[in-house]
Formats: structure tokens, C-alpha cells, sequence
């Protein structure tokens, strides 16, 4: 390609990108859907606080999945005066084994999500594994609609899980399926801290 060439299709690329820019001219709060069985999920949220953070703006998490251990984020954000966190405070449902308590315990923790959802001084809301909460019946599908769509207008949200049911993946403004190509936990390498917790 000679220079000239060159010249004249970056020239056309960013005629064509700048029109794209205009175009968007919509300012709201948006809905961002992380799911898939790839790493990363959780931790592109955690990405999105630390750029909301950034701007000295205020977040609330609610993490409806906790292992017993906190996590290097969890330590993190416990240190942050912008950032209020629930946790629901069952370990994993898989080392609980009981529904009823399990329900309970997801309910006690969407009430306090409610609340940031309600709050129009939160700018960011990160409803961490929510997706297994509607999977397994822990909460009501429509009530999380409800609310989310509900909410006040320039707030965002932040949702990760698998199988994301398509209740969530219809209400959101993006949506990244992030797939699992390769795991190191596959090969028996051990969780590793700073990294996968
Ligand atoms: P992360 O928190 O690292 O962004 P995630 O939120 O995408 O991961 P989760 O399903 O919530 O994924 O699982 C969290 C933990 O499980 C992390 O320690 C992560 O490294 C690990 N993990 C994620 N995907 C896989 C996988 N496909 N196989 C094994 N372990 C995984
Ligand atoms: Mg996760």
C-alpha cells in the first residue's frame, strides 16, 4: 500500500468514525451483562469500579456468591469510602447444601441491592453472580427486572454470571459471552492469589 493509499483510508476510517461518534449522543445509565464460563468476569466488574473510583464516583456491590475466604477485592474495597458492599454471608451454595437457607440468605441480600438501586447518589451497581440467583429461584426474576429497570436514570449496572437467563440478557445495553477457551485450574495449577481470588 503506498502512503497516499494509506492516507486516504484512514482519512475514510475516521470520517466514518467520527459520524459514528456524533450518532451516539444518548447519555443514560447503562446495563453491562458479563457472562459465559471463561475467566473474567467478576474481575472486568472490578475493572469498571476502579474507573468509576477514578472519578470519585459511588458504587455499590452486592456479591450474591461468597467463598469463606475474602478476596484480595474484597480487602480492596473495604478500604474505599466510595464503595458500600453486601455479601451474602452463605460461603458457596455448594458447601451449604440447604435451599431454604440458601433462599433466605439470597433474598437478605437483593434487599440491600434494592436499596443502591433506589439510591440516585450511587452511580454504579454491581450485582456480582447474580445470574445463579434467578438459575437456582433464590429471587424472583421479574422483581430484579423490575428494579433494574426502575432505577434512577443515570445509574449503571454491572451483572456477571453464567448462564445468564435471557430475562437479563433482553433488558441489557451490552452484553460480552466470554467463553472459556483454556483454564490453568484444567491442568491442576491452584488457584492463585491476586489472581483468581
Ligand atoms: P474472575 O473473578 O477471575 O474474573 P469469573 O468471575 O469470570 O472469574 P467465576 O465463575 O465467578 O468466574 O469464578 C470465579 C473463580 O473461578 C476465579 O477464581 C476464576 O479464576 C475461576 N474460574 C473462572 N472460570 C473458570 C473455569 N472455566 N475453570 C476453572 N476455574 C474458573
Ligand atoms: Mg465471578
Amino acid at each position: 500500500m503506498s502512503d497516499n493509499q494509506y492516507k486516504t483510508r484512514m482519512k475514510r476510517k475516521k470520517e466514518h468514525i467520527d459520524s459514528r461518534i456524533e450518532q451516539a449522543s444518548i447519555d443514560k445509565g447503562v446495563i453491562i451483562l458479563l457472562t459465559g464460563n471463561g475467566k473474567g468476569k467478576s474481575s472486568s466488574a472490578l475493572g469498571m469500579i476502579c474507573r468509576a473510583l477514578g472519578y470519585d464516583m459511588k458504587i455499590g456491590v452486592a456479591k450474591f456468591l461468597k467463598g469463606i475466604q475474602d478476596t484480595g477485592e474484597d480487602m480492596f474495597l473495604a478500604q474505599q469510602s466510595n464503595v458500600q458492599m453486601v455479601s451474602m454471608k452463605t460461603g458457596f451454595t455448594w458447601d451449604t447444601q440447604d435451599k431454604k437457607y440458601d433462599t433466605a440468605m439470597a433474598v437478605e441480600t437483593w434487599t440491600k441491592a434494592k436499596e443502591y438501586l433506589n439510591d440516585g447518589s450511587i452511580d454504579l451497581v454491581v450485582l456480582d453472580e447474580l445470574t445463579y440467583m434467578i438459575n437456582y429461584k433464590y429471587l424472583d426474576e421479574q422483581d430484579i427486572l423490575d428494579t433494574i429497570n426502575n432505577r434512577p436514570n443515570n445509574q449503571h449496572v454491572v451483572i456477571t454470571g453464567r448462564s445468564a437467563p435471557d430475562g437479563l440478557i433482553n433488558m441489557a445495553d451490552t452484553v460480552s459471552k466470554i467463553e472459556d477457551v483454556k483454564h490453568a485450574f484444567r491442568n491442576n495449577i491452584k488457584a492463585q492469589k491476586g489472581v483468581d481470588f
